[in-house]
């Protein structure tokens, strides 16, 4: 099955390609299709998420999936939450994963609580109209770390401290970060959901 994954990240794309193989799923990117970026005006990472996999649905004809991701500190109420991407902005930075990180290290300076979650809600949808979506929710709990630590990944993973590894998400490989992510948790999730609800069903 072909499926229209709502994002241009190239990254997010090969950790969902990887995840969701063993079900015969191939994700295309939304941007392959000319389709362009959905709004994200909502609150909350699950309406957004539904936003952008209709709105892909729509234009593409074809299943889609969407996820909507952010980091929510405890120290900050919850924020930036669905403002994530847009988060170095609220400090006269240009918007971009390391501009990101610059700001969340000044904004903790001097913080001791650095504990944080980050968020994946994924959405599936058969089509725009889909009246039954599949939600699933992965969540990571970290620690922010002081400095910046590792390569690997994007996004804030060189700050995302996992204290049963002893690492950074930035310091471990590829896989294991897919299988303790909060992306690798809600896409484990949600394979199960599509398993059950869009293949099963499918079978005579
Ligand atoms: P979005 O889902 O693309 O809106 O991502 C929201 C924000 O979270 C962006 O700033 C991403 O860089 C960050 N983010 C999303 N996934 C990850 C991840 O796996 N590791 C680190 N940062 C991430």
């Amino acid at each position: 099955m072909k499926i229209v994954l709502a994002s241009n990240n190239a990254g997010k794309l090969a950790e969902l390609q990887t995840l969701l193989a063993p079900l015969g799923m191939t994700l295309e990117r939304q941007s392959e299709l000319n389709i362009p970026e959905a709004a994200e005006p909502f609150k909350t990472f699950v309406e957004n998420a539904l936003a952008k996999a209709r709105h892909a649905a729509q234009l593409s004809g074809m299943p889609a999936l969407a996820d909507d991701a952010g980091l929510c500190v405890d120290a900050f109420g919850g924020q930036p939450g669905v403002d994530t991407a847009y988060y170095a902005t609220r400090f006269g930075y240009p918007k971009g994963d390391d501009t990101n990180v610059t700001a969340l290290l000044e904004q903790m300076q001097g913080i001791t609580n650095r504990r944080a979650a980050m968020v994946s809600t994924l959405v599936a949808v058969r089509s725009a109209h889909d009246p039954e979506p599949l939600i699933a929710v992965g969540r990571v709990v970290v620690q922010i770390t002081p400095e910046r630590r590792g390569t690997n990944g994007f996004g804030f993973d060189p700050v995302m401290y996992l204290p049963e590894f002893g690492k950074t998400f930035a310091e471990l490989p590829p896989e294991v970060k897919n299988a303790h992510s909060h992306r690798g948790r809600a896409a484990q999730a949600m394979l199960t959901l599509m398993r059950e609800r869009w293949l099963d069903s499918a079978a005579p």
